[in-house]
């Protein structure tokens, strides 16, 4: 089976004509939505607290700024741009009281609809625009005349008018540029956990921590044991991106093909597997959502407790000192959360 894909000509901007769409939240998506909406010729308002420091920026992008409630109010589509584990306190608090009748509520991840978080009203159009990539991305990638590719999905059709604004969302933001694939609310939610949890996120982090451990535990110095398991990655990945595992095969030594055949099976292997689809299944019944809503609403004391734990791993203290005297890597050190640009520059994300 081919999935379809959708591309400026299969979405039809004049579904948001005369509309006007808040974006809820100013961070890593926010501000790309917002910003490539206004640039599209939409009606844009940002929803921020009263507080926020977020405000401030908005504003001087040339974007008008408003209280959530008085945002929502003002919108005929609203996208909800806060951190999914706050979506549900300002939903109930500020946007679902306000939500004029046939607007569109857009996400831009299943989560808290998925697992029944969020419950709009029944005359409320309930869409996603789920961008596959980070938000400065779907900034820098916009400006230059492309896009990030994106899926999309209509959870809720009241109006009739549900598909097209969704997908009027899309190309605005850039994502039909690069292609928007349609999905559900279900599939995106238990992918979009499963891959960060196997691979992008988690997999990866464990495979790297640990061959790293391997070589220092075996006598080999760290310095070394950083370059070949951590900073080589990028290269191999980027012969991933461009031309899958085949192409990674083809430029490394047949050495390496070789050992990638007969030792990657013992490391990622069936029992893995077996792991991997319990990771699965966890996300499927609700075990792992639930266990972090319940993390969340009961402080957070193991996040932090685990966050702490891996933030001064030898990797980490090796690695930054080793990336200091690499200046072209732009490199960023990270403390207690916060992202600062060695070099002073403005952060990466
Ligand atoms: P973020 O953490 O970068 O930004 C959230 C913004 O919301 C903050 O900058 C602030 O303006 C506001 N905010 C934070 N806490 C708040 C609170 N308690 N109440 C009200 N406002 C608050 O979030 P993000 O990473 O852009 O994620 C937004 C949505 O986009 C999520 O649903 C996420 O799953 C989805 N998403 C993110 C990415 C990504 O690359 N970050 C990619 C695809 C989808
Ligand atoms: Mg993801």
């Amino acid at each position: 089976m081919t999935a379809r894909m959708y591309y400026d000509n299969d979405a039809d901007p004049r579904a948001l004509a005369g509309q006007t769409v808040a974006i809820i939240g100013y961070g890593s998506q926010g501000h790309a939505h917002a910003l490539n909406l206004h640039e599209s010729g939409v009606n844009v308002v940002v929803g921020l607290a009263a507080g926020s420091k977020s405000r401030a920026i908005a504003a001087e992008a040339g974007l008008r700024v408003m209280d959530v409630a008085d945002a929502v109010k003002a919108a005929d589509a609203v996208m909800i741009l806060v951190p999914d584990t706050a979506q549900k306190a300002v939903y109930d608090a500020e946007v679902g009281p306000n939500l004029k009748p046939g607007a569109l509520l857009l996400f831009a991840h299943g989560f808290n609809i998925h697992f029944g978080r969020i419950d709009p009203a029944p005359g409320i159009d309930v869409g996603m625009v789920a961008p596959k990539g980070p938000g400065h991305l779907v900034r820098t990638v916009f400006q230059a005349g492309g896009g990030v590719p994106a899926l999309f999905a209509v959870h809720r059709d009241a109006t009739g008018t549900a598909r097209a604004r969704t997908l009027a969302y899309a190309r605005a933001i850039g994502g039909t540029r690069a292609g928007v694939l349609e999905t559900t609310f279900k599939e995106e939610t238990e992918t979009d956990l499963f891959g960060e949890q196997s691979v992008l996120c988690g997999g990866t982090s464990a495979l790297v921590k640990m061959a790293f451990e391997t070589l220092v535990e075996a006598g080999y110095q760290p310095e070394l044991a950083y370059f070949e398991t951590m900073h080589e990655l990028k290269l191999i990945v980027d012969l991933m991106y461009r031309g899958g595992l085949n192409f990674m095969r083809f430029s490394v030594s047949d050495t390496a093909e070789w050992g990638d055949y007969v030792s990657g099976p013992r490391i990622i292997n069936e029992s893995t597997r077996g792991i991997m689809r319990q990771v699965l299944h966890e996300i499927q019944d609700g075990t792992f959502a639930n266990a972090w809503i319940e993390e969340n609403e009961t402080g957070r004391h193991e996040f932090e407790r685990l966050r702490a734990q891996d933030r001064d791993h030898q990797i980490e203290q090796v690695g930054a000192d080793l990336r200091a005297q690499m200046a072209f890597l732009n490199p960023v050190v990270v403390t207690a959360g916060q992202a600062q640009a060695a070099a002073g520059k403005p952060g990466a994300h």
